[in-house]
């Protein structure tokens, strides 16, 4: 039975801090336990990220030769606007359990809301190469059989959705967990862990489990956390919803499948264009309000996710927000922004 004792018993302090820097570091689940000991802003979610990356001195003040994250205060959005958002964001960082992760940029004048994403997608790929920004995730490294013989030997499989390392700690345990990170800094927001791993990875673990007769710091050791750092161009934790932009000739977005941009913008911003292209799903999806499906993958889509998916909508009549009741529900589970003339 795993407790406490088992998780600190694994905490390794031979972290060379100077290697931090460095994008393609890779370390021990235990390095990593020891690094969030010591600053428990490694952990942030997306919110508390893009919060801290907006009120940053060089979000105001672009460094000589940078263009982001000064980017963001270039976006053509007036400074009023980035603050309320920054608040909106300070608001849910301090929210615990399930907090609403999609921005509705409500009446934006032309042009004005998606050169403010932009901003924010570019300045979040810069603000995450930072020391400040630095955000990891984790791969299983497999021999042969380990995952039920569905791998090929030595491979190392990312998880798809780069979820945050704490993640691995069993739900049963995480809420004593987190209680101990927050006598440790009390003032900081807490990271929010709610909800299971995702399919992939709690099909890996449940495998070596099984293999190592339910020894979780056995299991942990096939674990390689690294530096996730995110791209754009690579769709890793930015990512774009195709089809939703104004002129799009897809037609409405009934039908939109949107795990894969699940996948690619988990741990950091969807840009999702005109939400009136989306279908009542696909807004459910977006904002936590999934159902349980056959693959049963429901709780870790409503809950185990963490991104802020953008978009602008003309008003709130515009949305397809078909279903009884999802107006409500859906009005719970997001943060509204008025863009207003000149924002
Ligand atoms: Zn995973």
């Amino acid at each position: 039975m795993l407790d406490l004792t088992g998780i600190y018993r694994l905490i390794d302090k031979r972290v060379d801090r100077e290697s931090l820097g460095d994008l393609s570091w890779t370390g021990s689940i235990g390095q990593y336990l020891s690094l969030i000991l010591e600053n428990r802003e490694v952990c942030r979610t997306v919110p508390q990220r893009l919060r801290d990356m907006i009120v940053s001195p060089c979000t105001e003040e672009p460094r000589p030769g940078e263009s982001a994250p000064g980017n963001v205060g270039g976006s053509g959005a007036s400074s009023g606007c980035l603050q309320e958002l920054a608040e909106r964001l300070r608001a849910l960082s301090f929210q615990s359990g399930v907090v609403a992760r999609t921005v509705l940029l409500c009446g934006s004048p032309e042009g004005k809301g998606p050169a403010l994403v932009r901003g924010l997608m570019e300045g979040y790929e810069s603000y995450s190469r930072t020391p400040e920004g630095a955000l990891f995730s984790f791969r299983w490294k497999l021999a042969g059989g380990d995952a039920g013989g569905a791998l090929e030997g030595g491979e190392a499989v990312p998880c798809p959705y780069h979820e945050e390392v704490l993640r691995l700690v069993p739900e049963t345990e995480r809420q004593k967990f987190l209680s101990d990170l927050k006598e440790n800094a009390p003032d900081a927001p807490g990271p929010s862990l709610e909800g299971p791993l995702c399919p992939s990875c709690r099909s890996i673990c449940e495998r070596l489990l099984k293999k190592y007769h339910g020894d979780w710091a056995r299991a942990m050791e096939h674990v390689e956390v690294y530096r996730l750092v995110p791209s754009a161009e690579r769709r890793t934790a930015l990512a774009r919803v195709e089809g939703t932009s104004a002129g799009a000739s897809g037609g409405e977005g009934a039908g939109l499948d949107l795990g894969v941009e699940l996948r690619a913008g988990n741990r950091g911003i969807l840009d999702c264009g005109d939400f009136g292209f989306l279908d009542g799903r696909s807004l459910a999806t977006l904002a936590g309000l999934a159902e349980t499906d056959a693959s049963g993958s429901g709780p870790f889509l409503s809950k185990g996710l963490d991104f802020l998916a953008f978009g602008q909508v003309k008003d709130w009549e515009s949305l397809k927000l078909s279903k009884d009741g999802l107006d409500d529900a859906f009005r719970a589970h997001v943060v509204e922004i008025q863009l207003g003339p000149g924002a």
